[in-house]
C-alpha cells in the first residue's frame, strides 16, 4: 500500500522498469484543479490545468486584459460598469467585480 498522500487519482501512475528489471510503479505530481475566474469563481478557459512553474508565461495567460484571472463575462460586466459610471448612468454595487 502507497503512503497516504499517493492514495489519490490526482496523480498520475507510471510503471517503470528499474534496472533490476522489475516493473514499479512511480506516482507523476499531482495535476491542481482548473484555473478559476477571481470574480465568479467559473472556470478559465484556454489554461492548462498544469502548475504554473511548468508552463512559460504565454500558456498561463490569455492575451486579453486581466486574462487569466477574470473570465471573460467578468470582464465585459466590470467594462460596461465602468463605462456607465464614466456616463454617470447609475449601477448596482460593486463588491466583489472588477472596475
Ligand atoms: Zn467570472
Amino acid at each position: 500500500m502507497p503512503r497516504r498522500s499517493l492514495r489519490t487519482r490526482s496523480r498520475k501512475r507510471v510503471k517503470v522498469r528499474t534496472p533490476g528489471s522489475r516493473v514499479v510503479v512511480h506516482y507523476r505530481d499531482e495535476k491542481p484543479g482548473p484555473a478559476r475566474c477571481a470574480v465568479c469563481g467559473g472556470k478559465l478557459f484556454g489554461i492548462p490545468r498544469e502548475k504554473p512553474y511548468k508552463l512559460h508565461y504565454t500558456e498561463r495567460t490569455v492575451s486579453r486584459m486581466y486574462g487569466g484571472s477574470v473570465c471573460h463575462r467578468c470582464l465585459r460586466e466590470g467594462l460596461k460598469m465602468l463605462a456607465a459610471r464614466e456616463w454617470g448612468i447609475k449601477t448596482p454595487p460593486l463588491i466583489g467585480r472588477i472596475a
